[in-house]
Order: structure tokens, then sequence, then C-alpha cells
């Protein structure tokens, strides 16, 4: 039984549809999302209809919020809030309900999903560090919780302490911990601009982070063609 976990799709149809075929052809059956469907790319109501239509479990991002409400906007960057602005603008008040009703934190089989932390799921703050895991961590009541917001990939491990793993790949070890940062689909900030998502492996007790090449280009023109800043579109191939 294989699941993949993919989030921070922020509206980049071709990154996604890059990640599900690849999962598709990987033998995922199961599909799980971290959030954070829409903001900054072209394709909001595509992508919030493809990961609806999948019917999988699905927890509530930042940028969903903010496109579902009508306020909390001030808490972003000036180019998140025109982007969201823009994506508000585009879903209909179905959609955006649909958005506002995803739960924060789920579990899933034996695993956690968040958006953002477990310690305060709501309040958006990032997990950057060791520091930052170890108050996850405290709320983690499974062996293995997938999240995202950072936009760049991580594993923590915790046992007698708390550490970053090495790489980007794990055997899950009995009595050992794992807060899993899958990375984004539709814009990593690590500084490599392939889409990102994980494979879980529950036989075999494996999480793995994939790196995707996708139609880049199409992407980026959609974003100039839609009237949204110019620097949405240039920072994709950046990976910043
Ligand atoms: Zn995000």
């Amino acid at each position: 039984m294989k699941f993949a976990i993919f989030g921070d799709i922020h509206g980049n149809l071709e990154a996604l549809q890059a990640v599900l075929r690849d999962a598709q052809e990987q033998g995922c059956a199961n599909f799980v999302c971290l959030g954070d469907i829409v903001g900054y790319g072209a394709n909001p109501v595509e992508c919030l209809e493809t990961v609806r239509s999948m019917d999988c479990p699905v927890v509530r991002g930042n940028h969903d919020e903010g496109a579902a409400n009508e306020s909390m906007l001030e808490d972003l960057n000036p180019l998140a809030q025109a982007a969201l602005l823009w994506t508000r603008a585009q879903l209909t008040r179905e959609q955006r309900r649909w958005l506002a009703e995803l739960k924060l934190v789920r579990q899933v089989r034996d695993f956690t999903i968040v958006h953002a932390t477990l310690d305060s799921p709501g309040s958006w703050a990032y997990v950057t560090n060791r520091f930052d895991a170890m108050a996850s961590f405290s709320y983690q009541f499974t062996q293995l919780c997938f999240y995202g917001h950072t936009h760049s990939p991580r594993i923590f491990e915790k046992d007698d302490t708390v550490r970053g793993a090495r790489g980007l790949e794990v055997t899950l070890v009995r009595g050992t911990k794992y807060f899993i940062n899958v990375g984004s689909v539709g814009q990593p900030r690590d500084g490599d601009w392939r889409a990102a998502y994980a494979i879980y492996d529950v036989q075999k007790g494996h999480v793995e982070i994939r790196r995707l090449d996708y139609d880049i280009g199409t992407a980026q023109q959609k974003i100039l063609d839609a009237g949204l800043p110019p620097l949405l579109s240039e920072r994709l191939a950046l990976g910043r």
C-alpha cells in the first residue's frame, strides 16, 4: 500500500498533473493533500477541482484560508496578497466554502497530516529547525506526521533527541517518530524548481521525497497571461 502525499500546489496545474502522473506510475493508489491548493499560480480552480475529485484527505493551508475568507490578508506579503485577491475572484462561493471547511489536522490510517505545525496549526508558524520540530513532536501521537508550508522538503526524527535527518529518504525505525516536510508541488523554495512530493510505502515502512520536471514554461506563461505579478512567474524557475 503506497500513499502519495502532496501539498503547496499553489494553483500550478502543470506541476500537479506531473505529480499525479508520477504517483500513479509508482503504484500509489492512495492520495493525501497537505493544503495550499490555491494562491500564487494561475489555475486555482482547476487545482481545487482536481484535488476535490480525488476525494482524498485534505487539510487547510493558510492560502486556502485566505482565499476562502474575506479578511486575513494583513499577515501576508504584498505578492501573496495580490495573488490571493485575484484567486478569490476566480473561485465560486461554493468552492470557497469547501476550502473554509477543510480541517487543520487529520489522522489518516496510522499517520497525521497538518499544513504548518502541530502545536498551533491555525497560527501558520514555520517549522524550519529542530526546535520548531520539537514543539510539533509534543503534539504528535502517531509515529509519522507529514507537513508542508515552508516549501522545503525536510525530515526530522525524534528518539532521545530531535534532529534533522540527512537526506530525503527514510526507513522507519521502531521507537522513533518522524515529522516530514514533503516540499511543494507548485512553488518549491529550496533552490530546486522541480515539483516535490512524498511516497509513503506502508509495508516497507519507507518514505521518500521525489522531485519531478514539469512543463514550467506553460505554468509561467499562464501567470503572465492572467495579469498576476511577473515575479510569481520568475520565481518558479528559481525555486525560491
Ligand atoms: Zn504554501
